[in-house]
């Protein structure tokens, strides 16, 4: 789960990392009021978004006026913000955040991520803040500091120290750099964290170091034992048709293509996804319904699919092992009379009881396009789209 800058700002300032001075806003006038309540003369007003790269897209802007700000407000609320991480889509701008302006004398990278490889937490730092990680990975990979920490010792000082010397911090400074860098690790470690970036953590002119940008992803599966974090979930900014399926218990990721997926179990999800590819077709989505295909969630699940107007054929492929292929069958004649299905439907069936399986779909009398192996239901799920395509009518499964 992602969470908003002034989220993340409050989160690490509750673990020692300094940061500016802001309040959140819902509309122009209270951003303006808010301003006001800061006081001085420059404030940054920043579209609170789930993704980076505002700053060039428009959704952080500097001003030194009370009307400055109104203006500024009056277009970033209620757009759709589209940044390099948002998709074409974006993200829309319901809350924005009013800080004192900080004088940058320099921009540093800092990020914390979870390293698979090593197994542990990895810091990654770079002397050239404010451009994305990407792009210094590209344009200047020698800038950029790692350091592993070893989980049963926690990050300690004389690394923090290193990780200073090498981004050439003033000795004068280095104890700010340490704090900083132990609080976003106890951050990071103590709530289940899977990312922490801080792009950029600015010097002032006036040698304070401060978290000017902050972002934190959490581990979905840790949430319940953070319900303060979990309570900072912003459904405005995910994507509807996923927020949707994680409050139905299912694991969905949409997808641009145009063949929906409904399969039980991750890696076959993934494998029913590449297959579809290798057929010349596009997977709408992903989609696990979980070991126990009962009728309901195999309703739930064409429900999910079919909300997305892209889909024009649905693949369902389940294996059954504990499962039982007969009731599996049940379950999607079931569902397709319950849930109006105007796409062509594609069932595979595997495992356990598959005879049986077959029959009840035969049966049905329900214009199921049946397939034995994967490889043919891929076939003949891309067939039956390009059929549609072609046709530019729809195959009714349901009248
Ligand atoms: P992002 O583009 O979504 O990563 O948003 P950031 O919060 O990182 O802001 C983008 C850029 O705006 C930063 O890299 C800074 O250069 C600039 N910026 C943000 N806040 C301030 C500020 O308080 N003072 C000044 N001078 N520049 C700022
Ligand atoms: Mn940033």
């Amino acid at each position: 789960m992602d969470i908003h800058e002034y989220q993340a700002k409050e989160v690490l300032a509750g673990f020692g990392v300094a940061v500016p001075t802001g309040a959140l806003a819902y509309s122009p006038e209270q951003a303006a009021y808010r301003a006001r309540e800061l006081g001085g003369e420059r404030w940054v007003v920043k579209a609170q978004v789930h993704a980076g790269g505002r700053g060039k897209a428009g959704g952080v802007k500097v001003c030194t006026s009370d009307s400055e700000i109104n203006d500024v407000c009056e277009t970033m609320f209620g757009m759709k913000l589209v940044t390099h991480q948002t998709g074409p889509e974006g993200k829309g701008v319901y809350r924005v955040y009013v800080e004192a302006a900080v004088p940058i004398a320099r921009e540093i990278y800092l990020g914390f991520v979870l390293d698979r490889t090593t197994q542990r937490v990895m810091i990654v730092a770079s002397a050239e803040g404010g451009m994305e990680i990407e792009e210094i990975s590209a344009e200047k990979p020698e800038s950029i500091v790692r350091a592993e920490v070893e989980p049963a010792v926690g990050l300690r000082e004389f690394q923090c120290r290193q990780i200073a010397f090498k981004l050439g911090i003033e000795p004068g400074l280095t104890q700010q750099l340490v704090r900083t860098l132990q609080g976003a690790y106890r951050a990071f470690t103590e709530l289940d964290a899977t990312m922490v970036e801080i792009n950029p953590l600015v010097v002032t002119d006036d040698n304070r170091i401060i978290a000017l940008d902050a972002k934190m992803t959490f581990d979905d599966n840790a949430l319940f034992r953070h319900p303060q974090i979990a309570e900072l979930r912003d459904k405005s900014q995910e994507d509807p048709r996923e927020s949707r399926a994680a409050d139905r218990g299912l694991s969905y990721v949409g997808l641009d293509g145009n063949i929906g997926c409904i399969v039980n179990g991750a890696g076959l999800a993934m494998a029913t996804m590449d297959t579809i590819k290798l057929a010349g077709g596009e997977p709408a989505n992903f989609l696990d319904i979980g070991g126990g295909a009962t009728p309901e969630r195999v309703a739930k699940a064409f429900r999910l699919v079919l909300s997305d107007k892209n889909v024009q054929a649905i693949l369902v492929n389940i294996f059954a092992g504990i499962n039982r292929c007969d009731w599996v069958a049940e379950g999607v004649v079931q569902a397709l009379k319950e849930v109006e299905v105007e796409v062509p439907v594609i069932v595979r069936l595997a495992g356990t009881n598959v005879e049986e399986g077959q029959k009840i779909l035969a049966k049905s009398g329900l214009p199921i396009i049946r397939a034995r192996t994967l490889n043919e239901a891929a076939e003949r799920a891309v067939g039956a789209w390009r059929n549609d395509l072609s046709q530019g009518v729809t195959v009714r499964a349901v009248s």
